[in-house]
């Protein structure tokens, strides 16, 4: 079985790497924190566990930042995996299509159909960088394993599971990853991967031929990395200082008006309450900074 909340890197002798993420307790945090619908809650799983797949140069302690740009009410998501073992995440209007179930056409109509992906991707050894890909297709998978192919240019074949408990709530999400390494033989990976129409089951038994267990054992895959993985957010005072920075006067004299200005964190719902004065010495401050 795969490891609940974990991500794990793997190789076999073949070349052929392998990436799992659970990241189940994340997402029912993300679904929490948010007090989104059962499908949200499952659609912004769905990416965080991409999202923490994608980083799959650990060694370097590769982060991605997902910008997910639906063109439909749901608006924009987003996505963080860092350190390793690090993801955050939130949809910016949930509650414009809130669902008590899952439909798959659901997720093509509001997500995928009309789908602009930025991704960027920052490590120890490069410096970040942004690629941009415009997906129509019917699932999440889909679009991230277009994104892999076109702008990575990486063959890659990419899949996201998730299962509901007997309480028909969220009880596992991860996402499964195959790349071969330079050295990788293609014919293998062909076989396993590209014309293995019924994929890899996440979640099933060793003893199921049809599961990842079972391929990871017959193929003799075996650990090159795993951590645990858990949602965390990086947000602070100094990063709330930043992003006011960045507005205009207009926008600035208004928050002055106010005796307190309450700054809300999009990613883990965290308040910050701003005194005027603080605000005053930050605005001041930057002009100072701006004359030397
Ligand atoms: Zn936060």
């Amino acid at each position: 079985m795969i490891t609940k909340n974990s991500i794990q890197h793997l190789l076999n002798h073949e070349g052929l790497r392998i990436t799992v993420a659970d990241v189940t307790d994340a997402a029912k945090e993300a679904g929490n924190i948010h007090n989104l619908s059962l499908f949200s809650e499952i659609i912004i799983g769905k990416i965080l566990a991409a999202t923490a797949a994608l980083a799959t140069d650990f060694k370097n302690h590769e982060g991605i930042s997902l910008k997910w740009v639906t063109h439909s009410p749901l608006g924009i998501i987003r996505a963080d995996a860092y350190e390793g073992h690090y993801v955050r995440g939130f949809i910016e209007n949930p509650e414009a299509e809130a669902f008590d179930k899952y439909d798959p056409a659901e997720e093509k109509r509001l997500v995928c159909e009309n789908a602009q992906l930025f991704v960027t991707r920052y490590s120890l050894l490069k410096q970040p960088y942004i690629s941009t890909v415009n997906a129509s297709c019917n699932s999440i998978s889909e679009c991230l394993t277009s994104y892999l192919n076109e702008s990575d240019q990486t063959d890659s074949y990419l899949d996201i599971q998730f299962q509901l408990g007997e309480d028909g709530k969220l009880e596992r999400v991860a996402c499964f990853l195959a790349q071969m390494t330079p050295q990788a033989n293609k014919k293998l990976y062909d076989d396993l991967f590209i014309l293995n129409s019924k994929g890899w089951k996440i979640f099933g038994d060793k003893e199921d031929a049809s599961s990842l267990s079972f391929l990871i054992d017959k193929e003799g895959f075996l650990p090159i990395g795993e951590s645990v993985i858990k949602f965390q957010c990086t947000c602070n005072l100094d990063h709330i200082r930043n992003s006011l920075l960045l507005l205009p006067e207009t926008e600035r004299n208004e928050l002055l008006e106010d005796e307190v200005t309450e700054v809300c964190c999009h990613y883990c719902g965290k308040k910050y309450n701003i005194p005027r004065s603080t605000l005053v010495k930050w605005f001041n401050d930057e002009k100072g900074e701006g004359i030397q």
